[in-house]
């Protein structure tokens, strides 16, 4: 008798990852937004790049990454040399947990914390560990408590996913400074580009050895396709990362597409200012129906309905004219709807399938 065949404890746990959906029956192309993709898409000089780097398909790609975080450490200020490019930022987080989190440890996120956390957790053979959050944002006193003597990794997205909601950097200092020595705290910036101001905890990577930050190109930049993210981080960390990395996870043509979109400041800037008016817009055109939202510090809104069966109804009533939201049941967000931020004339169709749902309610 051979053993039996089974994977390692956790893994079988792992509910599968839901992206958002894009078809909707009966509509040959629907308005796709529930998965917080840049409607304006990338930038033409990221996709000129690639067109160009697709004659050279049959080279390996460089294992270092080297130009790609030359240019992110150029345009943003930070040290190439403690820069990992992933496989989307989801990849950073995944190596993380692999890294620093294995049986019998504990990875902390909080109630409507992103779905990868746990998963990634879980992965490793960790035991996530969420804790509550006060009316969609995120609490460092509840974090701090739920700190234990197993607690390696607390994972926080800032702005927070799907809540739209952020908190502000002497909070995240506050946490930074409870930390026990075990732990590392990492920032998750998918959406830092779209919040006015913040630095995406750049500032408190580079004053301790224990935080981390990751960035991606699948939002602002338009590139969700492409699967680029990094991460910044101390030295330490960012070394260890390295060992376990796969020495091509970027592809030839993702690392010219992820620099070139980097470098055009100009298209990702406009596209981050329609996106603030768009945003202000949308959440006001939803607070006129009665629909209330947090302030959105992201590229999507959480739009709160009276309760589960009204937020039913209107996802059922969007899908019937072509638009796709994203429902975050499994968020515990029952009575929500996250919708991305599209352009003006998508987001006019939204007040307006909303308006009539109200209307004939
Ligand atoms: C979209 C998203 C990511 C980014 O995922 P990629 O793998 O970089 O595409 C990470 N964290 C949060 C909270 C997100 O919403």
């Amino acid at each position: 008798m051979t053993a039996p065949i089974r994977p390692q404890p956790g893994i079988l746990d792992i509910a599968l990852y839901q992206g958002g959906a894009s078809e909707i029956e009966g509509h040959a192309e629907p308005l796709k937004l529930s998965s917080n993709e840049n409607p304006f898409g990338a930038s033409p000089a990221a996709v000129a790049a690639m067109a160009g780097a697709a004659a050279q398909a049959h080279r390996y790609p460089p294992t270092d990454h080297g130009a790609l975080r030359g240019a992110i450490a150029e345009v943003h200020g930070l040290d190439a040399a403690r820069i990992i490019c992933g496989v989307g930022s989801d990849e950073i987080i995944h190596l993380l947990c692999q890294a620093y989190a294995g049986p019998g440890d504990e990875v902390l996120y909080t109630e409507h914390g992103f779905g990868m956390y746990p998963i990634a957790a879980k992965a490793a053979g960790a035991t996530p560990v969420q804790v509550a959050e006060v009316e969609r944002h995120v609490d460092v006193d509840t974090l701090i408590g739920g700190i234990t003597e197993r607690t390696r990794l607390i994972f926080i997205a800032n702005p927070a996913n799907p809540c739209a909601t952020m908190i502000d950097s002497e909070e995240m200092t506050r946490l930074a400074d409870a930390l026990p020595e075990q732990c590392l705290l990492i920032l998750d910036g998918a959406y830092v580009e779209f919040a006015d101001g913040y630095d995406g905890g750049k500032s408190l990577v580079e004053a301790r050895e224990n935080v981390v930050m990751t960035r991606t190109f699948s939002k602002a930049y338009g590139l969700g396709g492409l699967r680029v993210g990094y991460g910044y981080g101390p030295a330490h960390v960012i070394d260890t990362l390295n060992r376990i990395r796969g020495p091509f996870n970027l592809s030839g043509l993702a690392l010219v597409g992820a620099e070139a979109a980097i470098r055009d400041v100009d298209w990702v800037a406009r596209c981050i200012a329609i996106n603030a008016q768009e945003r202000a817009r949308l959440s006001g055109g939803l607070r006129q129906l009665g629909i209330a939202c947090d302030e959105s510090f992201a590229n999507f809104v959480l739009a709160r309905f009276a309760d589960e069966a009204t937020a039913d109804a209107a996802d059922a009533h969007l899908k019937r004219d072509g638009i796709i939201v994203r429902a975050p049941k499994s968020y515990g967000l029952p009575q929500c709807l996250r919708i991305t931020v599209g352009r003006p004339e998508d987001n006019d169709r939204v007040l307006a399938a909303l308006g009539s749902f109200v209307g004939a309610a």
